[in-house]
Order: C-alpha cells, then sequence, then structure tokens
C-alpha cells in the first residue's frame, strides 16, 4: 500500500498562506480585486488565502480547466471547462493557482485572461517548481519553492484522491 510523506506540514502552509494574505492586503489596500482560482486544485488555497484579505473589496469567481495530459503531465493544451461568470475589463484581477510547473497552463491562461482586458492582473501560486519550467511565469505572490515531485493534498490530486489532506505530501508507492 502506498504512503504519503509529508513535504509541507499544516502549520507551515497555514503560516505562509496568511503571510500572503498580509502581503495581498498590503499591495491592494483600498481597492478592488477579482480573485480567480483555478480548480479544482486551488479552492483550498484559494479558500485560506481570501480569509486572510483585509481592507480589500474582495469578490471571487472560479475558471475550470482541463489540461490534457498521462496523469502527472501536461502536455500544455487546456481547456475551459467552467469560464467565469462575469467581465474582468477594468477590474483588478489576481489568479490563484495551486502549481505552476512546466508553465504552459499558466502560458494560456494568462494570454486568454489577457484578451479580456483587466485593468491588472498578477499571479498567486501556492507551489512552484522551478527544475521542470519551459517558460517563465512572473509569479507575484508564491508560497513555496519545490523540488521536483509530485505532490498531493491541501488540494492537488492523484487520480482525483488526497485532496482532502490538510498538508502537502510525496506519493510513496512502496509504502
Ligand atoms: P503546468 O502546465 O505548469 O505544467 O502544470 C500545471 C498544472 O498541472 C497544475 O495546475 C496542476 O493541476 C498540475 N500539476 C503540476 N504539478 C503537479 C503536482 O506535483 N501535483 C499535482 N497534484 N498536480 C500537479
Amino acid at each position: 500500500m502506498a504512503t504519503i510523506d509529508t513535504l509541507i506540514d499544516a502549520a507551515k502552509i497555514q503560516e505562509r498562506v496568511a503571510e500572503m494574505g498580509r502581503e495581498i492586503s498590503k499591495d491592494y489596500a483600498g481597492k478592488e480585486v477579482v480573485f480567480i482560482p483555478v480548480l479544482k486544485g486551488s479552492f483550498i488555497f484559494a479558500a485560506d488565502l481570501i480569509r486572510h484579505i483585509e481592507g480589500v473589496t474582495t469578490s471571487i469567481d472560479f475558471l475550470g480547466l482541463r489540461s490534457y495530459g498521462d496523469g502527472t503531465e501536461t502536455s500544455g493544451v487546456v481547456q475551459i471547462t467552467s469560464d467565469l461568470t462575469k467581465s474582468i475589463e477594468g477590474k483588478h484581477v489576481i489568479i490563484v493557482e495551486d502549481i505552476v510547473d512546466t508553465g504552459l497552463t499558466m502560458e494560456y491562461l494568462l494570454d486568454n485572461m489577457k484578451t479580456r482586458q483587466p485593468a491588472t492582473m498578477k499571479v498567486a501560486s501556492l507551489l512552484h517548481k522551478p527544475a521542470r519550467t519551459r517558460i517563465k511565469i512572473d509569479i507575484d505572490y508564491l508560497g513555496f519553492t519545490i523540488d521536483d515531485v509530485f505532490v498531493i493534498g491541501y488540494g492537488l490530486d492523484y487520480a482525483q484522491n488526497y485532496r482532502n489532506l490538510p498538508y502537502l505530501g510525496v506519493l510513496n508507492p512502496d509504502g
């Protein structure tokens, strides 16, 4: 049976996400921001992050994406499965992602969002794997940089499982 090795424990995640929230609150003080979590992987991160936003008029709209690949690898071919419900034209937007791996998904997303003419657009990502970068993405708010391992938990899945774990872990197939 597979076991899970803890990569980043729940307390450390909570501490870092709170810091990110404070940073965003400072940068956008008094403004209006539309947070756009990319489903499904970022739903827990986004829910925690926005609870640390203060002094900013905050709204949220979700984007559903499917990226084609073999399970642990994206191909860069991305489909929007559920689109935003409102226009973001002239708005300050923060895209909330679980992880920027090769950068292919985020590149597609940023290109697509730019055509909708937001006033400003920034990226908040919980994780980044620089070792696998194919397209350099400027991540404005980054939680943690990690090595080239496939992570699960805190919203991230393996075959749709493990999203419920309160920590980030690595599957160890040999147990
Ligand atoms: P990219 O296009 O940057 O290669 O991949 C982005 C997407 O691939 C992420 O939003 C995530 O859904 C998935 N992904 C990349 N690395 C991991 C990982 O280590 N664990 C999980 N669960 N998903 C990953």
